[in-house]
């Protein structure tokens, strides 16, 4: 506080009188003087004295002005922090109701791993693969799934070709079904066999797997409708690393023997292929909605 124990008002009049005869400015009225101010003290010319750092009589008002504004301030601070997260959490919420199911589709082999091969034309069966999936990825997409594709384009999963590329190419692609946490797998290969006669499209499962019995099943079903599909068949069970890569539901489909010149002239066409995609994923869809 700056307190002003001045002189009375004839000494400041005095002042007055002999700073105006000196050409001086007088010196302005001190905005407070002291009411108990004494003689003695007049002669002494005023003194300003810091004796505090808050007026006297704000102090106590400041304390309570300054405990409120605090108050205040923690209060808009909690309904700020509050207000951000339930903001967050209806988001997140919102955003985990509206999560697309996530179908991962995996092209078998690629690069120096070619497959098998047409009889007639010498197709490679990953390139096959490859093209089943690219069209499933659109259809799946369409139907309103998130589709994580495994191989992306003609190269393996292995890196190098040094010796143990099979085995790297299905540690990748298990770590990226683990990683993609879907709701189904399917494995695209085309197949093979000594006798040309045989045909066909056919869906595989994993033996003692209910989930991906089931789901080959229904695919196989679709697969029996197709009027190409000229001997009907029954899904075949089997030990197979891909199929167990999640606790998803998992099938292989194979399209259609390359041993056979006939299952190969339609495999080889795009339109065979579509045909073929909307039957996996009719048999895909048919499986989901009886599971659910
Ligand atoms: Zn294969």
């Amino acid at each position: 506080m700056i307190s002003n124990s001045g002189a009375p008002a004839a000494f400041r009049r005095g002042r007055f009188l002999i700073a105006r005869r000196r050409g001086q400015s007088p010196r302005r009225r001190a905005p407070f003087i002291n009411p108990s101010c004494t003689l003695s003290q007049t002669h002494r010319a005023p003194v300003f004295r810091i004796t505090s750092f808050a007026l006297p009589y704000n102090s106590g008002m400041n304390f309570i002005t300054r405990r409120r504004a605090l108050l205040s301030a923690f209060g808009v601070i909690l309904i700020v922090l509050t207000a951000f997260f339930c903001c967050f959490f209806a988001l997140g919420s919102a955003a985990s109701q509206t999560q697309k199911p996530v179908v991962v589709l995996d092209a078998g082999h690629g690069g120096i791993d070619a497959g098998v091969r047409g009889t007639l034309t010498g197709v490679k069966e990953s390139d096959l693969n490859l093209s089943f999936v690219r069209i499933l990825q659109e259809k799946f997409e369409a139907a309103g799934f998130e589709a994580v594709l495994t191989r992306k384009t003609e190269a393996g999963l292995y890196g190098t070709t040094a010796p143990g590329h099979k085995k790297r190419d299905m540690a990748a692609r298990a770590a990226i079904i683990e990683e993609a946490a879907p709701a189904l797998v399917l494995s695209v290969h085309q197949n093979f066999f000594s006798d040309p006669a045989r045909r066909g499209a056919q869906a595989f499962y994993l033996l003692g797997n209910a989930s991906s019995k089931a789901l080959a099943c229904s695919l196989q079903s679709a697969l029996n409708r197709m009027p190409e599909c000229v001997k009907k068949t029954s899904p075949v069970a089997g030990d197979y690393f891909i199929l167990k890569c999640s606790g998803a539901p998992s099938a292989i489909v194979e399209c259609g023997f390359l041993s056979s010149p006939e299952d190969e002239q339609l495999l080889i066409t795009q339109e065979y292929r579509e045909k073929l995609a909307s039957a996996i994923l009719e048999g895909a869809l048919t499986y989901l909605s009886s599971a659910s």
